[in-house]
């Protein structure tokens, strides 16, 4: 349980794990909504936001998109494990209307893996280096220069916003496998990024 979830003015059965939306259900295909951030500094909106936290770490994930909640709106959360800091070195838990813009044709290529596709491994190649806009929990501007592992996490959860999954991503369907046989036969390649375990955290 996050911090915050056990700030004692909440009402604790508001904040709960909630049920995640696997791939075939129709919301991880919508174009979410934006937040009207207005709405941010509410306890119903902030119960959201600890309870997507909450339901991240239950399942172990390094990100979690809104809609894989059944939940259309442009929010995303990250564990600590996901290294997403502001200037200052705090971390930053949730994104609310994220926007990212590419600053580098140089591409990152990772093995994702999602909370809604359990058990699924895939080799996907992104831009290495964004620049990211959003409001933070708090309804505060962020406006941040992403690179690497934070970008390729990023994009992955604001994919999500925009209903599109990893295995949209892959450029090779043969680089698709399930977790077993990666651990098996991909993770110690060489030729694979050099932190395969850290790199294959669901997001
Ligand atoms: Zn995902």
């Amino acid at each position: 349980m996050s911090a915050e979830a056990k700030t004692p003015d909440r009402d604790p059965y508001r904040v709960h794990r909630l049920k995640v939306a696997r791939m075939g259900h129709p919301v991880l295909r919508e174009v979410a909504r934006p937040v009207d951030p207005d709405r941010i500094a509410t306890p119903e909106f902030q119960d959201f936001v600890d309870s997507m936290i909450l339901t991240m770490h239950e399942y172990d994930g390094v990100g979690l998109a809104a809609p894989q909640v059944h939940v259309s709106e442009r929010v995303v959360v990250f564990a600590a494990a996901a290294g997403l800091d502001t200037d200052d070195g705090q971390p930053i838990t949730a994104l609310i209307n994220p926007v990212l813009e590419v600053l580098t044709e140089r591409t990152e290529s990772m093995w994702e893996g999602c909370l809604s596709l359990p058990g699924l491994r895939g080799r996907v190649e992104r831009p290495a280096h964004l620049r990211l806009r959003a409001l933070d929990r708090h309804g505060r501007e962020i406006d941040l220069e992403l690179e690497d592992f934070d970008a390729v996490v990023t994009q992955h959860e604001c994919d999500h916003l925009d209903g599109i999954l990893f295995i949209d991503r892959l450029a090779d369907l043969r680089e698709l496998a399930f977790e077993r046989e990666f651990e098996r036969h991909w993770a110690d390649d060489p030729d694979q990024d050099p932190s395969p375990t850290e790199d294959s955290d669901s997001a």
